[in-house]
């Protein structure tokens, strides 16, 4: 008996489905190092252009030399330290929530909230497009698992008619390979109605969506009420690393008691958190970030449309080209490297079969000129692709 591995990987690589690695050589910006080669990228998630931002590298290393390099346990024990607990406190603020759990990534705050609020004789529904650490809590959590069509909040009553127990409804608030918002008050009626609770991942959202970049629920007005658990990830438009939790005192004295992922790990580096509490403050503060990247997701729409490119139905940085079939999304991709530019393939199981696309992030730290290079290479390589002509 053994595990035929290679076979597995042959079958992947016949596929068009085999991933490599691209490996950065540079800081995460608009110009990178990727294998040796200068590429202008559009393709990381860092939307408002702080994973490489002096004062934040600043405030880094402000905090390692105060609080040294390591957590050092886990939050139960003696790893919950002062900038943990200070970031805790501004992002409750920020979020206007009672309070906010810090977690170390979004897979584990998805992971833990999901499992520590339903098990066994309980109900969870989710969007059939949600993330897959969204999906993964929901079928380990023990509870009875449904997904709803995408973003339908009439297929999510149907299913909330049949739920059982204490019942938990999530979603994306940005769906992360198609860039189109939830439609999170539907959501949160249906839910309300039915006594469920509403679970939000905003990963996509903090810091592009909102009047001060406080994500969906600021875009859409919603309370507590409404959207009784949110998860933000700091990865993303925070650009450093982490996650949270925001909601009411018994969610959070909940979660410190019951999620396994929030109780059995190592806390983030201290000084990690001090980097955040500064990018918090940039992202809240420097509203030119956000209009800039509005204008540069406006400007690459435009030129795309014009150009017969099928984009999505996205006003978000996630501005994917759909190109359906594998190969060509791997071809195109290919084809713009040569040129210079590093756009990412996304390919099945990531997204639905058939449904193989160019997922273009947009950043306010890119300039005009760089997404008219973009577009450029765009209308040369585009004609070229066979399934342009189907
Ligand atoms: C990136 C992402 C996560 C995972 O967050 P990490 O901090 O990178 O682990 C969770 N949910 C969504 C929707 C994401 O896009």
């Amino acid at each position: 008996m053994s595990f035929d591995l290679s076979a597995r990987l042959a079958a992947r690589r016949a596929d068009n489905l085999y991933r490599h690695r691209p490996l950065l050589e540079s800081p995460q910006g608009p110009q990178v190092v990727v294998d040796g080669q200068p590429l202008l990228a559009f393709c990381n998630n860092d939307y408002l252009g702080l994973a490489n931002h002096p004062q934040v590298i600043e405030a880094w290393q402000q905090g390692a030399s105060r609080w040294g390099v390591g957590g050092g346990a886990s939050h139960l024990v003696i790893g919950h330290s002062r900038p943990h607990h200070a970031l805790e406190e501004a992002l409750a603020e920020f979020t206007g929530r009672p309070r906010a759990l810090l977690f170390s990534n979004g897979y584990m705050a998805n992971l833990g909230a999901v499992t520590a609020l339903v098990g066994q004789g309980d109900t969870v529904l989710e969007d059939r497009l949600n993330h897959a650490s969204l999906l993964d809590a929901g079928l380990l959590s023990g509870a009875r698992f449904s997904r709803y069509l995408h973003n339908d909040a009439a297929s999510l009553a149907k299913r909330l008619e049949k739920a059982v127990g204490n019942t938990l409804v999530v979603t994306d608030g940005v769906f992360s390979m198609d860039g189109n918002v939830a439609d999170v008050p539907a959501l949160a009626r249906e839910a309300k109605a039915k006594g469920a609770w509403l679970m939000v991942d905003d990963a996509h959202g903090f810091g592009a969506l909102g009047a001060t970049g406080g994500g969906i629920v600021e875009h859409f007005g919603l309370g507590l009420d409404d959207v009784p658990v949110l998860i933000g990830t700091l990865g993303k438009a925070f650009g450093t690393s982490g996650a949270f939790v925001a909601g009411s005192e018994a969610l959070i004295e909940s979660l410190i008691q019951f999620a396994r992922p929030y109780i059995y790990t190592t806390s983030q580096p201290p000084a990690l958190a001090c980097a955040t509490l500064k990018s918090l403050e940039l992202l809240r503060s420097e509203h030119w970030r956000r209009e800039h990247l509005n204008r540069l997701i406006g400007q690459f729409r435009q030129g795309a449309e014009q150009m017969g490119l099928q984009l999505m139905d996205s006003f978000t940085p996630i501005q994917p080209i759909l190109v359906g079939d594998s190969a060509q999304a791997v071809r195109l991709s290919q084809q713009l490297r040569a040129r210079g530019l590093l756009v990412t393939a996304i390919r099945p199981p990531t997204v639905p079969a058939g449904g193989a696309r160019l997922r273009v992030t947009l950043s306010a730290a890119h300039t005009e000129a760089q997404v008219q290079l973009l577009l450029n290479a765009l209308n040369d390589c585009w004609p070229t692709l066979e399934s342009n002509h189907a």
